[in-house]
C-alpha cells in the first residue's frame, strides 16, 4: 500500500471526485483558485446526490437476509489519510464469507446517468472499507428511494479500484502542481457552467 501523505495533504470527499468525473477543471476552480460554484449548478451537477434531509428509508431487512449480510454500521464517516479521501456512508455491510461493502441510499429514481455518478461514490466508499476495516469487499449496494424503490448491486473489479485510485491521482497533481487540466470531453456541459466566462 501506498504510503500516506504528509498531515498537510487535504483531503477530499466523494462529492468533489464526481466533479472532477464531471469536468477536471472543476478542481482547479475550486481546489486551486478557491472559486465556490453557484449552488444551483452543484445541484445540476450532482443531480443524483444523496438528499440526507428528504431520504426516505425502507426496510431493507428482507434485502439483508437475501445478500446473507450478518451486521452493519449506520451513518460511518470513514476517512483514509492513505487514500486522502473522507465521507460518511449510510451504512457498512458485513457479509457471512467475511467480507464489507456500502449500502448508499439515494433519494432519486434509478437511470443510467445517476447510476454511474452514484458508481464513483460506492467505489470510494468500497475502497475506504476496505483500508480501515482491513476486509475484502467485493460488492455493494446503492438504493434507489424514489419512483419505486429499486436497489442495485455493484460488483467491484481491481479494474474498477484502478481507475478509481487514478482519478485520485491525477485529482492531487492538479491540486498540488496547479496545473489547469483539460476541458471536459461533452462540451455539451459548458453551455450553463458558471465558470464559462473565465475557462478559456
Ligand atoms: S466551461 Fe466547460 S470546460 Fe470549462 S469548467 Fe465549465 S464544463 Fe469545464
Amino acid at each position: 500500500m501506498e504510503a500516506a501523505r504528509p498531515e498537510s495533504m487535504p483531503m477530499i470527499t466523494p462529492s468533489e471526485v464526481i466533479e472532477h468525473v464531471y469536468c477536471p477543471r472543476f478542481t482547479y476552480f475550486m481546489n486551486c483558485l478557491n472559486i465556490p460554484q453557484h449552488e444551483e449548478l452543484r445541484y445540476k451537477v450532482l443531480k443524483g446526490r444523496t438528499l440526507h434531509e428528504h431520504r426516505e428509508r425502507e426496510n431493507t431487512s428482507y434485502l439483508r437476509k437475501k445478500i446473507h449480510c450478518t451486521g452493519r454500521e449506520i451513518s460511518v464517516y470513514l476517512a483514509s489519510p492513505a487514500l486522502r479521501v473522507r465521507g460518511k456512508v449510510d451504512e457498512v455491510l458485513f457479509f457471512d464469507d467475511g467480507s464489507a461493502g456500502p449500502l448508499d441510499y439515494k433519494y432519486s429514481e434509478y437511470n443510467d446517468y445517476t447510476f454511474k455518478t452514484h458508481k464513483v461514490q460506492s467505489v470510494l466508499y468500497a475502497m475506504l472499507i476496505r483500508e480501515i476495516y482491513r476486509k475484502p469487499v467485493h460488492h455493494g449496494f446503492i438504493c434507489y428511494t424514489r419512483g419505486g424503490s429499486k436497489v442495485s448491486e455493484i460488483v467491484y473489479s481491481e479494474g474498477d479500484f484502478r481507475n478509481t485510485k487514478g482519478i485520485l491521482d491525477e485529482i492531487f497533481e492538479i491540486i498540488t502542481s496547479g496545473y489547469y487540466p483539460k476541458r471536459t470531453s461533452s462540451t455539451s456541459r459548458c453551455a450553463d457552467c458558471c465558470y464559462k466566462n473565465i475557462c478559456v
